[in-house]
């Protein structure tokens, strides 16, 4: 009989590595606590505004991974953004959202969404998850846990001594820096040049994007600022309000665009956002309990590292 796979997460690292399982036979089931699949890749609508409040875009070297987006631009699922690129490296985005090529992976795939998985048991039947509404899924041969590591962490916890060394490890190792994310609308749209993506690197602010720049974001002005690592951690317990407050007027500056008020304002909070401290090892797999571990933070932060280590617990897995 196939073996049977839970997926713990349905980020770019759980969905390459479900998708990779799926394709090679195996019978996967992804479990994600969130609305919809795709993590970090998140998008927002407000107001008539469309915001990707996480992650702006890839820009990949992997020579797969470009294959794959050349793929999804045929597909229509992907697309370029001029907009961010610096040198003669392509930038894609998803389209119309971050996550849209991973919806396209995880197609065949059973997905459970809103649910969040709270503990892990095994026993002579394989590995069982228990989610928040205390509901057991399982049998599995494998679990495979794609969240950010202190998540992760606590998650092998569950397991007191049971919990594999090297995982425990592993997600005790990495670190990960916060990022406040302003989302701004404005009506009618601001006047700016040169602004759809700017990286800034003094200040509270990082990060520029003008969304509607973007294909396929229709809608009111939209606009998302990251706020650097530095001051997201220094700022990390203010209350949106404040943090709100703080980054439009940062935003007045670095723009110049004076007094002008937006139509919508929100603050975001990301507890985990950009890797500062990777593990160094691409995925990790303990073949006697059929436990893995995958995630951006086993390599070095971003879509790319993510979508690597997914594809590297499916070669530990089938291997
Ligand atoms: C503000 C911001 C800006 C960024 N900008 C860029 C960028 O421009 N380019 C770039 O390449 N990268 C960027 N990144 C990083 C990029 O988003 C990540 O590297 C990548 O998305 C990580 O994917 P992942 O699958 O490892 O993890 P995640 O995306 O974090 O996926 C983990 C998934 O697990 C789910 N989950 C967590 N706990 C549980 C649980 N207990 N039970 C069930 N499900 C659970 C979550 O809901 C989530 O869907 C940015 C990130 C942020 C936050």
């Amino acid at each position: 009989m196939n073996r049977r796979i839970a997926v713990i997460g349905a980020g770019v690292a759980g969905s390459v590595a479900a998708r990779g399982l799926a394709q090679a036979g195996l019978r996967v089931t992804v479990f994600d606590k969130g609305r919809s699949i795709g993590g970090r890749l998140a998008q927002r609508r407000r107001e008539g505004a469309v915001f990707d409040h996480g992650a702006q875009f890839i820009r990949p070297r992997d020579p797969v991974l470009i294959r794959l987006l050349e793929a999804g631009v045929r597909a229509g699922v992907v697309a370029r953004w001029p907009a961010a690129e610096v040198d003669e490296r392509p930038v894609y985005i998803g389209k119309p959202a971050m996550a849209t090529p991973l919806k396209m992976l995880l197609a065949e795939v059973p997905v459970e969404t809103n649910c969040r998985i709270t503990r892990l048991a095994r026993d002579a039947e394989g590995w069982w998850l228990e989610d928040a509404g205390d509901i057991r899924h399982g049998p599995f041969d494998g679990a495979l846990i794609a969240i950010p590591p202190v998540q992760a962490r606590e998650l092998l916890g569950t397991l007191g001594d049971a919990a594999p060394a090297a995982l425990v490890a592993a997600t005790e190792a990495a670190r990960l820096a916060p990022c406040w994310a302003l989302l701004l609308a404005f009506d009618p749209p601001l006047e700016l040049m040169h602004h759809d993506a700017r990286s800034l690197d003094t200040g509270p602010i990082a990060w520029i994007a003008r969304n509607t720049s973007k294909t396929g974001r229709a809608g009111r002005d939209a606009w998302t600022v990251h706020a650097s690592p530095a001051w997201s951690s220094a700022h990390l317990e203010e209350t949106p309000d404040v943090i709100a407050a703080e980054l439009l007027a940062a935003f007045r500056a670095a723009t110049g665009i004076g007094a002008v008020t937006p139509c919508h304002i929100e603050a975001h909070r990301w507890r985990y956002s950009l890797v500062t401290e990777p593990v160094g090892t691409p995925a990790l797999f303990d073949a006697e309990t059929g436990l893995g571990l995958c995630g951006d933070w086993c390599l070095g932060g971003k879509i790319e590292a993510a979508f690597l280590s997914g594809r590297a617990l499916v070669k530990l897995v089938l291997n």
